[in-house]
């Protein structure tokens, strides 16, 4: 593996840096450092601009709008786009559904959602898991049964990321119940409009609405928004979560993570120093540090593989776990950092009060950050299932 950028790998950096500084909406700026709640209208403003420019999609193939970049300048990109805090792009359209359609679907199906999807005028939404089908997903029962030219949904799904913004959603549904558990499953595009889709919210423990119940009672869907065979959407599930993977270690954001957190620590007192001359907190950023370095070696390894036409193995699990566990740690120091100042910020700790509370600004999203970022061990399969994926496929047990 040769870690040194090509003169020519340079040259696109810079070409990237300069886009950024010149393209990137100022009033976005600093938003997603800070843990700011983004809008639809945040995610949308970068996403349009990229569409503009034409790098909305660097991983689709040039004949569907993607850029033709290398691996090596993939990478290049998400580390200058997270080391400028760029807001990160909703990956329902682009990196899941998107990938499924121009991979299993049919030419129509193409010409209607693949521009829309990278024009961002379609949000997405990710109908999978279901109240005791999560890890096992292939155990889900919401139901789908042929009327005609159109299938009749009804069940519910859960933890639907951002449902409540969504125009369309992919979703499996059963439609084979005799059959075994995978080959009983198809996979479905839904307009969120149709009646008998009610979307409620779950509040998390940050506070933030994130993600929704979705209960669908009697939907119909043409049946000309199934994608690939019927019965056969396990296939366009399989590959969608190997899609999910990808990326998912966020080794360039983890650095912007750990830059913050020694700026917290150059401001904070510990006695007379500051906190991060404190040795036991510098011990644990170090630790931090060269976690993630190994991490990005690990990734980087898994890239120069890509390069070489290996797609990603069970080394993504690897990543994931990795990834995950230093992104928790992360919000866990920075609380640490910021100490009693977290506080105020508790959910529902002083709500409805009108006064700022105490403390310095970068104090007030490290707490409900913190509680956010559990979440990272338990979404794209939990971590336990990936260890489990390990030792099976990397150790053989
Ligand atoms: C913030 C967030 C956003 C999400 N967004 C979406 C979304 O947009 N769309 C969507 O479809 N889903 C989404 N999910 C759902 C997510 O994919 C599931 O939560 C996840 O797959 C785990 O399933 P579960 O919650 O049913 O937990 P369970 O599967 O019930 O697991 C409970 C615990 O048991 C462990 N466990 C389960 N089986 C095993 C096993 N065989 N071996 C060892 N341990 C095991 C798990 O690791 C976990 O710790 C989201 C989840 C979260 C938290």
């Amino acid at each position: 593996m040769d870690m040194e950028f090509t003169a020519e790998d340079l040259a696109f950096r810079d070409e990237v840096r300069a886009f950024i500084a010149e393209n990137y909406p100022q009033e976005l700026r600093g938003k997603q450092d800070e843990g700011d709640e983004l809008g639809k209208e945040d995610f949308l403003a970068w996403h349009r601009i990229l569409h503009k420019k034409g790098w909305v999609a660097p991983a689709w193939p040039v004949e569907y709008g993607g850029t033709g970049w290398s691996p090596t300048q993939r990478y290049i990109w998400s580390e200058e786009t997270a080391r400028a805090d760029c807001i990160r792009l909703m990956p329902f359209g682009l990196s899941m559904v998107g990938p499924v359609i121009y991979t299993f679907g049919t030419p129509e199906q193409k010409a209607k959602f693949l521009p829309r999807i990278l024009s961002g005028e379609d949000w997405w939404c990710q109908g999978y898991s279901e109240p005791g089908s999560g890890s096992d997903l292939a155990s889900l029962r919401t139901k789908a049964v042929q009327d005609g030219d159109h299938y009749v949904v009804n069940g519910q799904k859960t933890w639907t990321t951002m449902a409540q913004h969504a125009d369309w959603g992919f979703f499996l549904v059963r439609t084979d119940s005799d059959a075994k558990q995978q080959e009983g499953i198809s996979f479905l595009l839904v307009d969120m409009k149709t009646p008998g889709i009610t979307v409620r919210p779950i509040i998390t423990l940050g506070g933030e609405h994130e993600v929704n119940e979705v209960w669908l009672e009697d939907v119909r869907v043409p049946v000309e928004n199934r994608v690939y065979e019927e019965n056969k959407g396990w296939t366009c599930a399989k590959f969608l979560l190997a899609h999910e993977r990808t990326g998912i270690a966020g080794v360039a954001a983890s650095k912007r993570g750990i830059e913050r957190i020694k700026d917290i620590a150059r401001s904070e007192q510990d006695g007379d120093r500051p906190l991060l001359a404190n040795p036991f907190f510098k011990r644990k950023v170090a630790e931090l540090q060269t976690d993630l370095t190994a991490l990005e070696f690990t990734e980087l390894r898994s890239l120069a593989g890509e390069a070489a036409g290996r797609g990603p193995g069970p080394e993504s699990s690897l990543l994931k776990i990795k990834g995950s566990e230093i992104q928790q740690r992360i919000t866990e120091l920075a609380l640490e950092a910021v100490g009693h100042y977290g506080a105020p910020y508790f959910r529902g700790f002083g709500e409805g009060d009108n006064e700022h509370p105490i403390g310095p600004d970068y104090a007030h999203r490290t707490a409900p950050s913190y509680f956010n970022m559990r979440k990272t061990t338990i979404y794209g399969g939990s971590n336990e299932i990936q260890h489990n994926i390990i030792a099976k496929m990397v150790l053989g047990l």
